[in-house]
């Protein structure tokens, strides 16, 4: 509800909105015609929905709204033509989507969080501490809010869930939010096209599991012993590298898919010969491909992007012991906007 008490369209998944279009005497047919005018049409207000009828369109405003719409704050773009867009919430808090062009495809990496509790030596994010989880409608805000900003030519291929925010310590409304995307009536994006990244939250991992939604499922290793991964990523305590490893083996794969690792590589600090080693054994049983990705540094952070001399070893390592293994090269690092890199911060931060 919102602070008004009226229902938030954009928080309903599309079987409450049937419910909600039963609720007030409506046929469901009416929760079709209204998903196509916010999801596919863009509308804004429901005095553009001029295929329902001026009763029925009353009758919704009285016990409904459109709200949360987000408004682009900032958009900074990168020589890359990567785009870092910073969304005011109308509580005035702020969160950050990066639209990523690569080859033929145009990549949103979305928010699910204000800021993120998972502490990340390695991002930013994590120094800026948990502020607030973002809604079904804040999630979807970020989608339909993008697709405004897009040229002609522009089309929005694909979609991670990878920006600010650990998505499966927001469970609810991110599947919520995937249900909006894949359902054919609303967003109708393949599940091949959206990717869920989280740090290893087992518990959200095996419900994922136990979902019908389709998506990739991403796993950010970060380092292969507990030793290392206690230091580098804290959520390691709470569910370190055995436990996981049984819920990603058990984690039901759909055909053809397999589960990705990113792995961030830190100069001096999980880049050398034994780390490779280490994280070819963890993984062997899994059904995986390893992204390799080269830290990001900001201001002051704490680590370096090892030489390509290294990054080329560590990748020969994996690619010998029979992994599928790329090096994946962040976009939008001029603006802050690479993996890692977000803050929830305005102008001024071209770099950092
Ligand atoms: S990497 Fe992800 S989970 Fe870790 S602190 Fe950053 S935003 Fe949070």
């Amino acid at each position: 509800m919102s602070l008004m008490g009226k229902i938030r369209l954009l928080d309903l998944s599309p079987p409450e909105l049937a419910k909600f279009m039963g609720f007030l005497g409506e046929r469901p047919f009416r929760a079709k015609q209204i998903a196509a005018w916010l999801f596919r049409k863009g509308a804004t207000s429901f005095s553009e929905m001029t295929d329902i009828s001026q009763r029925a369109r009353d009758l919704i405003k009285e016990r409904a709204d459109i709200a949360p719409l987000l408004s682009p704050l900032e958009i900074v773009k990168a020589p890359d033509l990567t785009r870092k867009i910073l969304w005011l919430a109308p509580d005035g808090q702020k969160f950050e989507s990066v639209l990523i062009p690569q080859n033929d495809h145009l990549t949103l990496c979305l928010s699910t969080q204000v800021g993120c509790q998972m502490g990340c030596q390695f991002c930013r994010t994590g120094e800026m501490g948990y502020v607030r989880d973002l809604s079904p409608g804040e999630i979807l805000g970020q989608i339909l809010g993008v697709k405004k900003l897009l040229t002609a030519k522009e089309r929005l291929t694909n979609l991670v869930f990878m920006g600010m925010g650990e998505p499966l310590l927001n469970l609810e409304p991110v599947t919520k939010s995937l249900a909006i995307i894949s359902s054919p009536d609303y967003l109708a994006l393949a599940g091949k096209r959206i990717s869920i990244s989280t740090v290893g939250i087992v518990p959200g991992i095996e419900a994922l599991g136990q979902s019908s939604l389709d998506f990739g499922l991403t796993v950010s290793l970060g380092a292969p012993t507990d030793e290392l991964r206690d230091q580098l990523m804290p959520i390691n305590r709470k569910y370190p590298l055995a436990a996981l490893k049984k819920a990603l083996a058990a984690y039901p794969l759909k055909r053809g898919r397999r589960l990705t690792i990113a792995y961030i590589l830190l100069k001096g600090i999980n880049d050398g010969p034994s780390e490779a080693l280490a994280l070819s054994r963890y993984l062997a049983g899994l059904k995986t491909k390893i992204n390799l990705i080269p830290f990001n540094p900001w201001p002051n952070s704490p680590f370096e992007r090892p030489s390509e001399e290294t990054i080329q070893k560590f990748w020969r390592t994996l690619y010998d012991k029979g992994h599928t293994v790329i090096v994946r090269w962040s976009k939008g690092e001029e603006i802050a906007g690479a993996c890692g890199q977000l803050a929830g911060q305005t102008s001024g931060q071209i770099g950092g």
